[in-house]
């Protein structure tokens, strides 16, 4: 019996006889979850005493949070942002469907997860997750099959263990060569060594070794593509931290929760009435173009600033950084060589036809050339309600987040038109009366092989700082929550300088459950297979 069998076996009687127990134990192994990501000083002073301006440029959730952090502490903060809207991805803005019919329009259906504990903290020092709701289930529709994920278990480990009971897996894939070697390393997260040994491997990769079941890489394809890549372009390393963070490393389970109200409503305009009590000022159709350091701040289009925080997205920092005057050459090569990832489009059609009432109102799809998602915006979002209240209908937003290369955007739009019908017949022959269509390539890439260059918050140059989902931080997070993390990071960076107290940061545990276990034997053969970084 080697160890994993023997661990399993362990696993799956103290889970099915003393699941108190198990839960204790694998918690208590997993210290508790969460953990304290920075010190703060209680002797620091809470605010700034003399004055200090701070340019954040982008204002994303992750320029939104710096500069809120920065603002409520005293700092002269300026947001600079090219868009005619706050939000950045979360953004909002109106779209004139008929003279004197105009709708909110946005990026489309967030995910709020419950392990987002720093974007949680932040929404809830506003108040604004009061109109949140909870998904319900977690579900995958398919062609031919559908995967609901309900009644998991939530506690790492036994989660997996629920999925076999589920039927997404068969358990005594557990014990067979490749499943047995390779599929214990989603338990062996060790930040950021894991992201870097397997940032040479792709998704695809390690899944055609692994010789994963149908459902499980179901689960696995929609999973990776959340991350905006396609299965051969993914990195490993990614995967595996994202499995840590979402999945492996914390209880809070796989439901998430949504707004009920436009983004506007839910989360920008008392953003924007924070930033204003605060004495912030917002620039927005304002693109910054270029950033000089100079002997005691930063210049940014020909104004002077004390510190800079660069929270445009990977296009936005790249033209920025990539180009800036009196930095570190090592710096500037580093942000000229960011890049987007694949594109990804959002389409939101108003029409004559609703997908079926059984499933929740954001569902993940089995995509067949291009539909990833679909929302049903008509079942809950207070705006969109109160609009077709006077224009009868339904509101479906289908999303792609990894737009084939060679699809056109006419093509594109076509696509997901159509395979929304074959994934849910009874919207065959959908009439569409309105529809606004984004195809947009300005999504960070988790593509192989760019882990390394990846930059942090720090960029080692006093004053200027980074933030948003593409920046590498010294735990796990992902998405919106790298977004929020990382500003909060940033602007604890910032208040470091002038001696400013920290907000306190959390994160989720640095190592899986099975870190230091013994190495199954055929592990390093399979291994060798997908070879190392040249
Ligand atoms: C369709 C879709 C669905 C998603 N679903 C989820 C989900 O369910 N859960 C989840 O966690 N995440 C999801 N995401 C990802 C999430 O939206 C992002 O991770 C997050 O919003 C990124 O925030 P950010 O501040 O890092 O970047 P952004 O939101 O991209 O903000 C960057 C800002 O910088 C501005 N900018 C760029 N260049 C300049 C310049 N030169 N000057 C001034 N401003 C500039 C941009 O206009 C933008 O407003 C989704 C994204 C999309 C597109």
């Amino acid at each position: 019996m080697t160890w994993l069998l023997a661990l399993v076996v362990l696993a799956v009687i103290s889970w099915l006889a003393f699941p108190h127990v198990a839960k204790v134990l694998i918690r208590a192994r997993l210290k508790g979850y969460w953990r304290d990501a920075n010190t703060v000083d209680p002797s620091a002073p809470e605010r700034l005493s003399s004055p200090r301006t701070v340019a954040v440029v982008g204002a994303g959730l992750a320029g939104l949070t710096a500069a809120v952090t920065l603002a409520r502490k005293g700092f002269t903060v300026t947001v600079i942002e090219s868009n005619t809207y706050l939000g950045g991805k979360l953004g909002s803005w109106p779209v004139e469907l008929a003279p004197g019919r105009t709708v909110w329009a946005s990026h489309g259906f967030h995910a709020f997860f419950p392990n987002y504990v720093n974007l949680n903290r932040f929404l809830d020092s506003l108040g604004l997750r009061r109109s949140f709701t909870s998904i319900g289930e977690y579900v995958i529709v398919g062609e031919h099959d559908e995967v609901r994920f309900d009644d998991l278990d939530n506690t790492p480990a036994l989660n997996l263990l629920s999925l076999a009971k589920a039927g997404v897996f068969p358990l005594s894939d557990a014990f067979k060569a490749p499943g047995r070697d390779l599929y214990g390393l989603f338990l062996e997260y060790r930040h950021d060594q894991t992201v870097a040994d397997f940032d040479h491997v792709s998704f695809a990769q390690f899944d055609a070794l692994a010789r994963t079941p149908p459902k499980l890489k179901l689960a696995f394809n929609t999973f990776a593509r959340a991350f905006f890549a396609d299965e051969d372009k993914l990195s490993m390393g990614e995967l595996l931290k994202s499995f840590h963070f979402y999945y492996l490393g914390q209880d809070g389970g796989l439901v998430y929760d949504y707004p009920t109200q436009d983004y506007e409503s839910a989360f920008l305009a008392p953003i924007r009435a924070e930033l204003a009590r605060h004495g912030a000022t917002i620039r927005l159709s304002t693109r910054v173009q270029s950033l000089s350091k100079t002997s005691d701040g930063f210049v940014l289009d020909g104004e002077r600033f004390d510190q800079v925080v660069m929270a445009a997205d990977v296009v936005g920092a790249r033209a920025i950084l990539g180009q800036a005057q009196g930095l570190p050459a090592e710096l500037t090569r580093r942000f000229d060589r960011l890049r987007p990832g694949q594109r990804y489009a959002v389409l939101r059609l108003w029409c004559d036809k609703d997908v079926r009432a059984d499933i929740p109102p954001f569902v993940i799809t089995d995509r067949i050339d291009v539909l990833d998602a679909v929302t049903a915006f008509h079942r809950y979002e207070v705006e969109t309600r109160a609009d077709l209240a006077n224009h009868p209908g339904f509101v479906l937003e289908l999303h792609c987040y990894a737009v084939p290369e060679k699809l056109n955007e006419r093509e594109v739009r076509d696509a997901l038109v159509a395979e929304l019908q074959v994934l849910f017949p009874e919207t065959k022959g959908l009439t569409i009366s309105h529809e606004v269509f984004q195809l947009k390539r300005d999504f960070t890439a988790f593509h192989v092989g760019m882990y390394a260059e990846r930059p942090t918050v720090e960029t080692g140059v006093p004053g200027l700082v980074c933030a948003g989902d593409w920046v590498k931080l010294p735990f796990p997070a992902m998405l919106m929550e790298c977004a929020a993390a990382s500003g909060l990071w940033a602007a604890n960076a910032l208040c470091r300088e002038v001696g400013v107290r920290e907000e306190p940061v959390r994160s989720v545990t640095l190592e899986g459950a099975l870190v230091g276990t013994p190495t199954p034997p055929g592990r390093a053969k399979l291994l060798a297979m997908l070879g190392k970084p040249t």
